[in-house]
């Protein structure tokens, strides 16, 4: 590798994804795009999201009520059926099957429903295992939910933490599964760590899991579209995400979940609503919970179709571009990143760590004096990553709509910021 402008400029054009920039709306400063980093927060806007609201917009407008059973062109699916045009490319992206997967609620809202099914404490056997540190909203669900069963968070949450290096190791976790196995009743964490940016085998810890008698289940908001997955394969049982992240889906877009196979049996306990019950008798309206098979059938409400459109639009580009191919770019745009930082060594350490088969395609940077100062300096350069306090500035290249380019400039940034300094 070269840091020079030229030689990112020729892996730009040897780039097979590199049309897929064009698709998204790039955020403008001074007449330049943004060199946006920060896709690991909210994803950029598909330029199809405005198109496919505007359509359903469209329905409701000259059909009313109707837009449920009929729709405006024969391309565009009915609200009625909506998520399921959804599950073909979740499932492709998550590595399932359709019926395994399902768009519905918010990410947080998802982590309480599955536990409802998932948590069974039962005996000595009451404890869930996750990774110390993890995201905040994944720590207050777990604890409240914990609470809400009649036990105490305390004594309830085993954390696997991190060593000397600030990073969780899946072999700790492995062994920390086997270690408490007897008093265990699930295995719950991030798949890939928001902070860290490493990913996790969650292959071997679902193996680890069940091996011991355990379920297991993934918060994946980092994970999806990020790397690839192939939950169904693996045995995870459950999994949830966000897709306004890497999936591009818009502030606050529709989350999803993933139920395998084996538990699409009606016995699985739940929190229900009427649109988890079985599709073909909804409407009768009867007494008594018969639900959708699979993961259709944690659904509770009547799901939000302006929401849905943006989502199908944004997941149709993941889908198409693929999962292989998006982290075969993915690593080596990374990579780039990662090289473009070496001259910076002595005050940026990279805690994500250095081998591309255990990280997504973020880095964070543990900056060692005057890190806010440098983070300041990024933003007015237009380069947008974001800050963690009190000394981490995390980057995000994504494969979809990031260039290397946009890398070496980060690198050319940094150059500049550390020759002013002297
Ligand atoms: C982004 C993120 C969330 C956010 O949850 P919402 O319910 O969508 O607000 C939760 N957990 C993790 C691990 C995340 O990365």
């Amino acid at each position: 590798m070269e840091n020079t402008l030229v030689f990112a400029q020729s892996l730009d054009a040897q780039d097979p994804l590199r049309g897929f920039r064009d698709r998204f709306h790039i955020p403008q400063r001074n007449g330049n795009d943004l060199i946006y980093l920060c896709g690991n927060s909210l994803g950029l806007q598909p330029k199809t999201a405005r198109a496919a609201l505007d359509h359903e917009l469209q329905t409701w407008q000259h059909l009313g009520v109707e837009g449920w059973f009929e729709s405006l062109h024969e391309t565009t699916p009915s609200w009625l059926s909506y998520h399921k045009r959804c599950q073909e490319p979740l499932a492709h992206i998550v590595g399932a099957t359709p019926v395994e997967v399902c768009p519905m609620n918010a990410l947080t809202v998802n982590l309480h429903l599955l536990m409802e099914s998932f948590y069974q404490p039962q005996g000595t056997k009451t404890n869930i295992l996750t990774i110390a540190g993890d995201f905040p909203s994944d720590q207050y669900a777990l604890e409240t939910h914990i609470r809400s069963r009649g036990l105490d968070p305390d004594t309830t949450l085993i954390e696997v933490a991190a060593r000397e290096d600030g990073l969780i190791y899946t072999a700790d976790i492995q062994e920390a599964i086997a270690a408490h196995a007897d008093t265990l009743a699930l295995v719950l964490m991030s798949g890939l760590n928001y902070y860290t940016g490493q990913v996790y085998d969650m292959q071997a810890i679902a193996q680890t899991a069940h091996k011991n008698g355990l379920l297991v289940g993934f918060d994946l908001a980092h994970a999806i579209g990020n790397v690839p997955l192939q939950l169904h394969d693996w045995g995870v049982d459950f999994a949830t995400w966000c897709s306004y992240k890497y999936l591009n889906g818009g502030p606050g877009a529709v989350s999803g979940v993933f139920v395998h196979e084996r538990h699409h049996t009606g016995s699985v306990p739940r929190l229900a609503g009427w649109w988890g019950y079985d599709e073909g008798k909804r409407f009768q309206m009867t007494k008594g919970f018969v639900p959708m098979q699979g993961a259709a059938g944690w659904q509770l409400s009547t799901p939000n179709i302006l929401a849905l459109s943006v989502h199908k639009a944004a997941i149709d580009i993941t889908a198409e571009a693929g999962m292989a191919a998006l982290r075969q770019k993915s690593e080596q745009l990374t990579s780039y990143l990662a090289f473009v930082l070496e001259p910076f060594a002595n005050t940026i350490r990279v805690l994500t760590p250095t081998e591309p088969a255990q990280r997504g395609c973020q880095l964070s940077l543990l900056v060692k004096q005057n890190g806010k100062a440098l983070f300041t300096y990024l933003t007015e350069q237009g380069i947008i990553g974001d800050w963690r306090e009190p000394d981490c500035i995390r980057l995000a290249p994504t494969p979809l709509y990031n260039t290397f380019t946009d890398v070496w400039r980060v690198g050319e940034a940094l150059r500049l910021f550390f020759v002013a300094q002297q």
